[in-house]
C-alpha cells in the first residue's frame, strides 16, 4: 500500500509548520503536500514547552501556541491544514528512507513517495544513558523535548510541591526547566560540570548575573561535577542522586537537559553529513537535488561566518524552512542564498535576553550588572560579529541585531565599552 505527493516534509516540528506556511502562500493545489510526524500534534511552537507552558497558572495549552504564533502569523490548527488540502500523517513514524526512490516507509509500513522531500526531523534529548548512567526511565525522571515529554513534566511537578527537584545540566533547557520549578514551588539544586551556566555562549560574568539571580530565587548550584548514579525506593523511583564527587542529594525529581543530538539516522549513507547534521547549500538543498534539510537537523552555509554551522535555534528554524520552500517553489533566476544572522534568546523568571552573530573574539562587557541593563560584545579580528543583551526594549534589539550583521570595524575597544548599547544605536 502507498500514498504519493509531490512534496512532502518529513517531521512535524517548528520548521514544518513554518514550511507549510510557505507553501501555502506560495500557492499549491490541494493534496500536494503531507506533513508526516512521529508526533500526534500539528506544528507548534517547541520554545513554549520549556516556559509558558509550565506556569502553574494560566498555562499555554494547544491550540494556543501551534505554529506560526510565534511571529504573530496565522495560527495553523488542524482545521487549518485540513482546509489547504494539506495533509497531517501524525503519530506516524519513518522508518527507513530510500533518497535514490524516493520513497519513505512507515513504521506502520506504508510506502509514502515524494518529488521533493523536506527533511525536518529535529533532534531528539540525549539520555543518562549515552553517558554511562542507568536510570532514566524511572517514573520521576524527566527530559524536555516534545509536548508528550512537557505533559510528563507537569504531572511530576504537580506530586512534587515543596519538594526537591536535581537539574542536570546548566544549558538553556536546565536553565528554564528550573526557573519554571521554582515558580512552581519546588526547590531546586543545578548540577553541571562546566564552571558556570550557558558554558556555550555566556561569559562568566554574563553566567555570574544570572547565577546570582537564581539563588536569589533559592537555586543552589553544584558545578564541576556530574551525575554518576541514582538511588531508588521499591517501586523504581529515584529518592536520591549520588555525583561524581561524592556529594549525595536526595531528590523527589529530577530533570536532565545534558544537550541534543540531529536525527540524521535515516538518511546515513545516503546524503552528505557535516557538523553532525545534514549539509545543505544556499538553497537548503542537500547532496541529492530531490531532497532539502531545515531546521536543527540542517548544517548550512553561513554567508556571515563563510562556514557551515548547524544551528539548534527557534529563528533558524522557521527561517530555513521559509528559505528551502521559497528556493524550491521560485523562478530559478530569482532565488538567492540563505544569508542568516544566527540568534538566540531565551526568557526565565522576569528575565529576557537576545544574542546575535557569533561569540567568538574579544569580549567587552557594557551597562549596569547589577541592573538589568546590560550586554556584551564580541570583537573577533577587529570586528564586531556578537551581541548580547539582557532587558532590552525592541528597538534595542533591533539595533543590535542590524550592528551585528553589518561588522563594523572597531578600532578602540575602551570607546566601544564606553558607549555601550549607544553604540548600536548610533548606527
Ligand atoms: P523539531 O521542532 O524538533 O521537530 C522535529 C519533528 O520531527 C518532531 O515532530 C519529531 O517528532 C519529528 N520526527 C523526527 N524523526 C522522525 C521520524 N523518523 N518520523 C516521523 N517524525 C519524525 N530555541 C530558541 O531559539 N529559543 C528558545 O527559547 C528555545 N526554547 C526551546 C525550548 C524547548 C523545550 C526545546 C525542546 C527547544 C527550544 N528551542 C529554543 C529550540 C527550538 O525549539 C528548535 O530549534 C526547533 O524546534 C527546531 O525545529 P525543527 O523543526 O528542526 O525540529
Amino acid at each position: 500500500m502507498g500514498r504519493a505527493f509531490v512534496y512532502v516534509i518529513l517531521g512535524g516540528g517548528v520548521a514544518a509548520g513554518y514550511a507549510a506556511f510557505e507553501f501555502s502562500k506560495r500557492g499549491i493545489s490541494h493534496g500536494e503536500l503531507c506533513i508526516i510526524s512521529e508526533e500526534t500534534f500539528a506544528p507548534y511552537e517547541r520554545p513554549a514547552l520549556s516556559k509558558g507552558f509550565l506556569l502553574p497558572e494560566d498555562s499555554a495549552r494547544l491550540p494556543s501556541f501551534h505554529t506560526c504564533v510565534g511571529t504573530n502569523e496565522e495560527r495553523l490548527t488542524p482545521k487549518w491544514y485540513k482546509e489547504h488540502g494539506i495533509e497531517l500523517v501524525l503519530g506516524t513514524r519513518v522508518k527507513s528512507a530510500d533518497v535514490r526512490r524516493k520513497t519513505l516507509l512507515t513504521a506502520a509500513g506504508e510506502t509514502i513517495s515524494y518529488k521533493i522531500l523536506i527533511v525536518a526531523t529535529g533532534a531528539r534529548a540525549l539520555k543518562l544513558e549515552e553517558f554511562g548512567v542507568n536510570g532514566s526511565d524511572a517514573e520521576n525522571v524527566c527530559y524536555m523535548r516534545d509536548l508528550a515529554d512537557a505533559t510528563r513534566l507537569v504531572s511530576v511537578m504537580q506530586s512534587c510541591v515543596g519538594g526537591n527537584a536535581i537539574v542536570i545540566g546548566g544549558g538553556y533547557i536546565g536553565m528554564e526547566c528550573a526557573a519554571s520549578l521554582v515558580i512552581n514551588k519546588i526547590n531546586v539544586t543545578m548540577v553541571f560540570p562546566e564552571a558556570h551556566c550557558m558554558p556555550r555562549l555566556f561569559t562568566p560574568k554574563i553566567a555570574g548575573y544570572y547565577e546570582d539571580f537564581y539563588k536569589s530565587k533559592g537555586v543552589k548550584f553544584i558545578k564541576g561535577t556530574v551525575l554518576s548514579s541514582f538511588e531508588n525506593d521499591t517501586s523504581g523511583k529515584v529518592t536520591a542522586v549520588i555525583l561524581r564527587d561524592g556529594t549525595r542529594l536526595t531528590a523527589d525529581m529530577v530533570m536532565v537537559g545534558i544537550g541534543i543530538r540531529p536525527n540524521t539516522i535515516l538518511f546515513e549513507g545516503q546524503l552528505t553529513l557535516e557538523k553532525g547534521g545534514i549539509k545543505v547549500n544556499g538553497h537548503m538543498q542537500t547532496s541529492n537535488s530531490s531532497v532539502y534539510a531545515v531546521g536543527d537537523v540542517a548544517a548550512f552555509p553561513v554567508k556571515l561566518f563563510g562556514e557551515i554551522r548547524r544551528l539548534e535555534h527557534v529563528d533558524s528554524a522557521r527561517k530555513s524552512a521559509r528559505h528551502a520552500v521559497a528556493a524550491i517553489m521560485a523562478p530559478e533566476k530569482t532565488r538567492g542564498d540563505f544569508d542568516y544572522l544566527p540568534f538566540f534568546y531565551s526568557r526565565v523568571f522576569t528575565l529576557s535576553w537576545q544574542f546575535y552573530g557569533d561569540n567568538v573574539g574579544e569580549v567587552v562587557h557594557y551597562g549596569d550588572f547589577s541592573g538589568r541593563s546590560f550586554g556584551a560584545y564580541w570583537i573577533n579580528k577587529g570586528k564586531l560579529v556578537g551581541s548580547f543583551l539582557e532587558g532590552g526594549t525592541k528597538e534595542e534589539y533591533e539595533a543590535i541585531a542590524k550592528v551585528t550583521r553589518l561588522q563594523p570595524v572597531v578600532a578602540d575597544i575602551a570607546e566601544l565599552e564606553r558607549q555601550g548599547l549607544g553604540f548600536a544605536l548610533s548606527v
